[in-house]
């Protein structure tokens, strides 16, 4: 198996496929990741060079969103016919239809941290974590199999959809949250000097639960909203009318409807899956320098 892109996926694939007995080849853009790699023994051979990857017959594409597209057409170039391609971006129909080959197979897991790189990478980060995969008309039905098989082996929980109804659901359930928790976060630093100092003082896990995604990396939020605008958009939207009908409940002093609201949230939070515990952070490794 061949990993492009050395990072917290990348690594953390490479670290599970190495221990399940797969020989996996690695490439990065930085010696320093490669060197990282071999060391934490995800990597049978790591390289800068990507003529590496012509040795693989299943290639995992993990670098940042907005360069999934461009990696994979230039793997294309010189990639022996046969050679079966996903990739691991969370965003999926845009992707999916700039790489319409048979060999090509859209996936995301759907697992991760708040961390980035190599150092940053975990055994096990997906077992018992959705694992999604977006083959269409085109993708070849044996390069799906292989795909299958190497999530299967992963211990993670196969999702096949198709990459609009993927954009859909995580617009709702990871993209748009990001911009809500933003928008709270945002809301609280405009009061004045003295209640943000006493607001400060008092924020406590509630607050520190609703607001974790919005204080994480602008730039993965950056990507989400806009390579999933649209979706992302309809989101909010769909955030927007509720928030202003719990307003107008409240403003208009209809507790009725107010109680009813929150009993409908409370009932409903239980029917999206529970998340097992994360698993512990590798301790020591070098950050990628940003
Ligand atoms: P990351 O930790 O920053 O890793 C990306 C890695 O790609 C970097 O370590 C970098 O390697 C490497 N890279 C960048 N440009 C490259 C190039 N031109 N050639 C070879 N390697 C290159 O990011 P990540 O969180 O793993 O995200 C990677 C992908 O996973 C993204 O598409 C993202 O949408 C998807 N994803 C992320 C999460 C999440 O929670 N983070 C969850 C699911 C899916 P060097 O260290 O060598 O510079």
């Amino acid at each position: 198996v061949g990993i492009l892109g050395l990072g917290l996926i990348g690594g953390s694939l490479a670290l599970d496929l190495s221990q399940l007995g797969y020989q996996v080849l690695g490439v990065s853009l930085q010696t320093t990741t490669c060197a990282l790699a071999c060391q934490r023994g995800a990597v049978r051979v790591a390289s800068t060079d990507w003529q590496l990857l012509a040795g693989a017959d299943l290639i995992f594409v993990c670098v940042p969103l907005d360069q999934t597209v461009p990696s994979v057409a230039r793997l294309a170039e010189f990639l022996p016919e046969g050679v079966v391609i996903s990739d691991v971006a969370s965003v999926k129909a845009d992707i999916v239809a700039h790489c319409s080959w048979p060999w090509f197979v859209g996936g995301h897991p759907m697992a991760g941290t708040a961390q980035q790189g190599m150092g940053a990478a975990v055994q096990g980060l997906f077992r018992d974590r959705p694992y999604v995969l977006t083959p269409t008309v085109m993708t070849d039905p044996e390069a799906l199999i292989s795909v299958q098989m190497a999530v299967q082996d992963l211990g993670a929980k196969l999702v096949l959809t198709d990459p609009v109804a993927h954009d859909r659901a995580v617009a709702l359930v990871s993209h748009a949250p990001v911009f809500v928790s933003a928008a709270l976060l945002l809301a609280g630093v405009q009061a004045d000097t003295e209640l943000l100092g006493l607001a400060r003082q008092l924020a406590s896990t509630g607050f520190a639960d609703t607001t974790r995604i919005g204080g994480g990396n602008p730039e993965l939020g950056l990507l989400m909203a806009r390579h999933n605008r649209a979706q992302v958009l309809v989101s909010l939207a769909a955030y927007q009318t509720q928030l202003q009908k719990l307003h107008q409940a409240i403003t208009e002093e209809d507790w009725a409807q107010v109680v009813q609201a929150l009993q409908t949230s409370q009932r409903v939070r239980g029917e999206f899956s529970p998340l097992p515990p994360a698993p512990p952070p590798y301790p020591a490794g070098p950050r990628r320098a940003e």
